[in-house]
């Protein structure tokens, strides 16, 4: 399985994707990470943060998923992945196996959050040196999953509750597929 999921940065992927991954180990099943900031320094270093650079930047993160999950592994893509038709078309190419998880956090909560610092960068002034103007939610897009498979709160639910949702919705998958 392939948990594909999508959000703004900071609105907790990588956070919920690893506590995940804690949970599972307790039940011996086997989780994997694919976190998109990681695979940039790596296996995506060539692509920037154009729209075609974050469509192959997710071609390539899916792929490696794919590979995990034909072992049998639970990957989870920890990716912004901001557009609706680059995650229906992946979808589409690996079918049965990708599940859109909605990590949702308001932007006022993320930009109050702001624990890369990210935002503030994306506040400043258009002649400031450090201004980032890709940003997505800010300059960028991101376009909301319409109907998710699952859809998770961070601003209303604890880092615990929404973990449990995750890893809940994952054991009641892997129990419904047999895998
Ligand atoms: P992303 O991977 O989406 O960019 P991170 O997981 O790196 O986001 O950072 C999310 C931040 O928000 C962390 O500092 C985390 O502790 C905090 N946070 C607060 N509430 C939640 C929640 N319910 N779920 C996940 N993260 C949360």
């Amino acid at each position: 399985m392939i948990i594909q999921l999508c959000g703004l940065s900071g609105a907790g992927k990588t956070t919920l994707a690893l506590a995940v991954k804690a949970l599972a180990e307790k039940k011996s099943l086997r989780v994997d990470v694919i976190d998109g900031d990681q695979y940039r320094k790596t296996l995506c270093k060539d692509l920037g943060f154009s729209r075609e650079d974050r469509t192959e930047n997710l071609k390539r993160l899916t792929k490696v998923a794919f590979e995990l999950a034909q072992k049998g592994r639970i990957a989870i893509i920890s990716a912004i992945h901001p557009y609706r038709d680059v995650r229906m078309d992946l979808k589409q190419k690996y079918p049965d196996q990708i599940k859109t998880v909605f990590v949702d956090c308001p932007l006022e909560s993320l930009i109050e959050r702001d624990t890369k610092g990210l935002y503030k960068r994306a506040l400043l002034p258009d002649n400031d040196p450090d201004k980032l103007r890709n940003l997505t939610g800010m300059g960028d897009s991101f376009e909301q999953p319409l109907r998710p498979d699952l859809h998770l709160r961070t601003d209303i639910h604890t880092v615990e509750q929404s973990a449990e949702m995750l890893f809940n919705y994952i054991l009641d998958q892997t129990i419904l597929n047999g895998k």
